[in-house]
C-alpha cells in the first residue's frame, strides 16, 4: 500500500466515524431544513466554498470532506454532548496529522454560520 492509498483510506475511515457520530448525536438538531442557528443551516447555504449555496448541497451533503464533517459552529459546539465534542476534537486532531483538515477549526466562525460576517 502506498502512503497515498493509506491516507485516502484513513480519511474515509475518519469520515465514517464523523458521519456516524453526527447521525447519532445530531449536534445541529437538524429537523427538515432548520438547525440550531437558522433555517436552513447557514454553514452549507453560505459555505467555505464561496458565496451562495454550497455546490455539493443536493438532497443533503454529497461531498466526502473531512473538514466540513468535523466542523461545527460555536452555537452547536456550546450545546453539544460532551462525548460527542471529545470525538470531534479527536477526529480533528487525527485529520491534522495528514493535513486532511484546514481552517476554520471546530468552533471557529466562517461564512454565515452564527450569522457572522465573512472574514475568511
Ligand atoms: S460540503 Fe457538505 S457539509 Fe460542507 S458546506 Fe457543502 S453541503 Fe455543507
Ligand atoms: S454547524 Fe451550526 S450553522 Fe451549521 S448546521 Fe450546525 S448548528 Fe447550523
Amino acid at each position: 500500500m502506498t502512503e497515498m492509498e493509506f491516507v485516502i483510506q484513513f480519511h474515509n475511515k475518519l469520515m465514517e466515524v464523523a458521519r456516524l457520530v453526527t447521525y447519532y448525536y445530531n449536534p445541529c438538531k437538524i429537523e427538515g431544513n432548520s438547525c440550531l442557528v437558522d433555517n436552513p443551516n447557514p454553514c452549507c447555504i453560505n459555505s467555505i466554498f464561496g458565496k451562495g449555496v454550497c455546490p455539493f448541497m443536493g438532497e443533503g451533503c454529497e461531498y466526502r470532506n473531512l473538514g466540513c464533517s468535523v466542523w461545527f459552529c460555536k452555537t452547536s459546539l456550546e450545546k453539544m454532548d460532551e462525548k460527542c465534542k471529545k470525538i470531534f476534537y479527536g477526529l480533528e486532531e487525527l485529520g491534522e496529522i495528514y493535513n486532511l483538515i484546514g481552517r476554520p477549526h471546530l468552533g471557529e466562525g466562517y461564512v454565515g454560520a452564527d450569522k457572522q460576517n465573512k472574514t475568511i
